[in-house]
């Protein structure tokens, strides 16, 4: 299987390649030539396999310069018990017969982050192998808070690599930046920047495109590499749990096998659904594709108009992680509903950089409803979900979560659909300890890990393992930069 370009049909380049450029150098998303389609007989065979043998066997028809055997291997160590607190590694929650939850955050990092970044670096480290790369790659990330705890947990200790956060100095929650100054790891660093999210990312995007710190770099034997979400080598992974979840339900008997379900995923850069959307295109049995987002509210309008429009307030809510005008993996959506037209595709791209907007053509928009429904939740509708849910399900959700679930209502509310629909869990509660304990009628009593306590004695829920670590946990990282010194940070840490 090769990968091609969404600006660029011509390209032709392999899985490992694919993994190590991140980015097409036409600015576009490495995409695979062709959707591998699965049947019955493979569904039924993963019925009863673990999770780890599920993610290498639907990997390995993707990765085809990978053997499954390495996939394997690679799914043992990301999803292996000292990594995951169950050992469902991705569990399906049932609340009624046809509601149920996919939970994606019992990884080390307690967001869902950790499904694909616990594997990106192995399939780094090995395409370094495959290329015939001889430098290190050097991870550079820019965090509002999950990415760059999760990159850090992924990347520590990976051989031939090394990573280097930048978080903004009074940008991140108390709990983020615990996890990120107490990171363990050889090959690990940490900074924190004075000003915001998106100093921190400019700030980073200048580096990267700075000829001279390349060279500089090339000389000591490193070449700098990105970990965000545009990576195929992070959608795949998450390929992996919609049809891990639909093997479950039937395991359970929840369902019969080909009955169509819907997940409602809580969305920010369009990574986590485009990923359901792939699963659904390989012939998974799906019917809608639920998009929910929070008061930033872009992709709503999007699949209601066929109008993507980014020029509209930014708002900053308790679902951060959901907070973007910009959904970068959009792009590989618009590809495969254009017949893969990569013309009209940077047709459109172009007009996002030019007018910040675009219109997307009448057989786009048509396929776009018809696998999509979109709809969005603003911050009373998010802590009023905590709240019902809690009290009447018995079921604590974290603020993403609560915006899937409030949706996942809205949708049936506006379709009468009743069919099986699983809503995607992106976090755990106690990462969002304060809005989540004020959402279900608490005051809290302090700040950060402090809140840790409280917020168990309210749910009874176990506070994840490595969290509760984190008070007696000394901290290693305390470098703060200004700016225009995150340069001399990054030439210093590559010595
Ligand atoms: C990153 C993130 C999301 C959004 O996922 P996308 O793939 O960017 O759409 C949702 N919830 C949480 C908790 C996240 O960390």
């Amino acid at each position: 299987m090769n990968y091609y370009s969404t600006r660029d049909r011509e390209l032709r380049i392999s899985g490992a390649e694919a993994v190590k450029m991140g980015l097409s150098r036409d600015g576009g998303l490495l995409t695979p030539e062709s959707i591998p389609q699965i049947d019955r007989a493979f569904l039924e065979g993963l019925v009863n396999a673990r999770y780890q043998t599920r993610a290498a066997k639907v990997m390995a028809l993707y990765l085809t310069d990978y053997t499954e055997e390495e996939l394997a291997a690679f799914a043992e160590n990301a999803y292996g018990p000292d990594k995951f607190d169950t050992e469902a590694v991705a569990p399906v929650r049932c609340l009624d017969e046809n509601t149920c939850c996919l939970e994606l955050w019992h990884g080390p990092t307690s967001a869902f982050k950790d499904m694909a970044l616990q594997m990106l670096p192995q399939l780094l480290s090995a395409a370094l192998e495959k290329t015939g790369e001889d430098k290190t790659a050097c991870i550079l990330v820019a965090t509002s808070g999950d990415t760059g705890k999760a990159a850090m947990e992924g990347f520590a200790d990976v051989p031939r690599t090394k990573i280097l956060v930048f978080y903004p100095k009074d940008g991140v929650s108390k709990v983020q930046e615990a996890q990120m100054v107490t990171q363990e790891g050889e090959n690990v660093g940490v900074c924190a920047v004075v000003g915001n999210f998106d100093d921190a990312q400019a700030g980073v995007k200048r580096i990267f495109s700075d000829a001279a710190i390349r060279e500089a770099l090339a000389e000591r034997g490193y070449f700098l590499s990105s970990a965000n979400s545009i990576n195929w080598g992070r959608i795949l992974p998450q390929v992996v749990y919609y049809i891990s979840a639909y093997c479950d339900l039937l395991r359970e008997g929840k369902i019969e096998m080909g009955q169509k379900i819907n997940f409602c995923v809580p969305t920010g850069n369009f990574g986590d659904i485009l990923a359901a959307y792939y699963a659904k295109r390989m012939g998974l049995p799906v019917g809608k594709l639920i998009c929910a987002s929070n008061r930033n509210d872009v992709l709503t309008d999007f699949l209601r108009t066929g109008i993507y429009d980014r020029n509209r307030p930014f708002h900053t809510t308790m679902s951060p992680s959901m907070d973007i005008l910009v959904s970068s993996n959009l792009e590989r959506l618009l590809f495969d509903l254009s017949g893969e037209d990569d013309k009209e595709v940077a047709g459109y791209m172009e007009a996002l950089a030019k007018e910040g907007r675009y219109e997307v053509s009448p057989s786009v928009k048509a396929a776009l409803q018809e696998e999509f429904w979109g709809g969005f939740c603003d911050e009373a509708g998010t802590s009023a979900a905590i709240a019902a849910y809690n009290k009447e399900r018995g079921y604590l959700m974290d603020t993403h979560t609560a915006v899937a679930a409030s949706v996942m209502e809205q949708y049936r509310q506006a379709t009468g659909d009743t069919a099986m629909t699983v809503f995607v869990s992106t976090a755990s509660p106690y990462k969002f300890c304060d809005h989540v304990l004020r959402a279900v009628g608490e005051e809290p009593r302090g700040d950060g890990v402090e809140l840790l306590d409280q917020l168990h004695e309210v749910s009874g829920v176990a506070v994840p393992r490595r969290l509760a670590a984190l008070r007696g946990k000394e901290r290693r990282f305390d470098l703060t930069a200004e700016k225009a010194g995150m340069d001399g940070v990054v030439l210093d840490f590559l010595r």
